[in-house]
């Protein structure tokens, strides 16, 4: 992959040095170029991007994405606050709860987010409050297996997300009985899938589903278009995707006998490549077995190495020629906390930077204070600038809610 000393201009090391480590840094122009793509592969149909909001939350982020024309798809009503905040208005916002209370939905509603419902019990309550007045998408499981990775997957069988697409007589029932004014069918498969083809399964789900329903203005593929972690990494081939599903999507339409919009929900495709995690090498230390590098941060930054055994690339930013060692990059915290397992780095001694790679989908908002440690600050790179769009945190921070009894 390709390893930055530099990015619009501005060196990393500079950064490191202004802002301290650790530091998430993102590239904005990368993000733009992202949501470019996805506009150029889907020029065909009417398209929405809802960006999911919770690959990476952070203000000036969203408001970058809203400037390049995506809309937002939250998961929680803080994720709508925060999009309301940065400039998206609630009608760009559609909201997707998972098994929330009905009191979360009322508030949804009254901000006027299109709200995504995922239970029979839900949808049931919906129409008996609202009845037809309220607009609203349903999220169909479409009981397929997609995605590498099992905890990453949410449209197979056995997911708690939406609802079966074999209760689709139930879900009329209701429609019926409350006359509900269903306007999208939305999915979503899961994430890091690569292949045009299961986007296009879960579409012709969607397809079948929507004949049912003569009000729809919309359909909702969902997210997890991938991107190449590695050099070796398959990643999602977007046009080949915008062709194939467009196609598809244009000729149900004339079934259908409207046109109506494709909605997608990328996350991960829109901030992953952009954003690099540096970190600082404060121990280099060798046993028996491993050459083990200890760096200024761990899984309370970057969980995915731990959570999913994702694989990041990382390497010294401080040294980039001659011989190369093999290390562990292990992060402070007191669990076992891999970053990054046995790579070949250029020889690392203490002080030097590493940087950690496709850090800015999932990064900063899986982050916590585990080991009372605090989260970094964030750094926005935009036309060769440099701008700082959160402060790392203080310890301050970790005692504000805190109420001291001392017994
Ligand atoms: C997380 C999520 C996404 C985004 O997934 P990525 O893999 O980041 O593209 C899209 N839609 C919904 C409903 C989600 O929960």
């Amino acid at each position: 992959m390709h390893k930055p000393t530099h990015i619009q201009g501005v060196a990393l090391e500079v950064l490191a040095k202004e802002f301290g480590t650790p530091l998430y840094l993102y590239d904005g122009e990368k993000i733009v170029q992202q949501i470019q793509a996805l506009q150029t592969a889907f020029a065909a149909v009417p398209l929405r991007i809802k960006y999911a909001t919770k690959a990476l939350s952070s203000l000036s982020v969203l408001s970058l994405i809203r400037n390049a024309g995506a809309e937002l798809d939250a998961v929680s009503l803080e994720e709508v606050k925060l999009g309301l905040l940065a400039g998206s208005t609630a009608a760009e916002i559609i909201y997707t709860p998972s098994g929330v209370s009905f009191a979360e939905i009322q508030e949804a509603v009254q901000i006027g987010v299109m709200v995504n419902v995922d239970s029979l019990p839900l949808l049931e309550k919906f129409g008996q409050t609202y009845g037809s007045t309220v607009p609203v998408c349903i999220r169909i499981n479409p009981h397929i297996l997609a995605g590498g990775n099992l905890k990453i997957s949410t449209g197979h069988k056995d997911s708690k997300f939406g609802i079966s697409i074999e209760q689709l007589p139930q879900i009329l029932e209701l429609v019926q009985q409350y006359q509900i004014s269903v306007v999208g069918l939305h999915l979503h498969t899961g994430s890091d899938i690569y292949d045009a083809a299961v986007f296009l399964k879960g579409g012709n789900v969607l397809f079948e589903a929507a004949m049912q329903f003569p009000d729809l203005r919309f359909l909702d593929f969902g997210g997890g278009f991938k991107v190449a972690y590695s050099s070796e990494d398959k990643a999602t081939d977007i046009p080949e995707l915008g062709r194939i599903v467009s196609a598809a999507f244009q000729e149900f339409c004339k079934t259908y006998g409207r046109q109506l919009e494709l909605w997608i929900e990328p996350g991960k495709f829109l901030v992953s490549e952009a954003g690099y995690l540096l970190v600082q090498a404060t121990v280099v230390k060798e046993t028996p077995t491993l050459n083990f590098v200890g760096v200024d941060s761990g899984l309370n930054h970057l969980i995915r190495p731990m959570m999913y055994d994702a694989y990041h690339d990382i390497y010294n930013l401080s040294n980039r020629e001659g011989a190369t060692e093999n290390y562990t990059v292990v992060g402070y915290i007191c669990e076992t906390d891999t970053l990054a397992s046995q790579r070949q780095l250029h020889t690392v001694k203490e002080g030097d930077v590493l940087v950690i790679q496709n850090a800015g989908a999932y990064g900063f908002t899986m982050s916590s204070n585990y080991n009372a440690r605090l989260r970094p600050a964030e750094v926005l790179l935009w036309k060769g600038k440099a701008h700082l769009i959160r402060k790392r945190e203080e310890f301050e921070d970790l005692i504000r809610n805190q109420e001291l009894i001392q017994w």
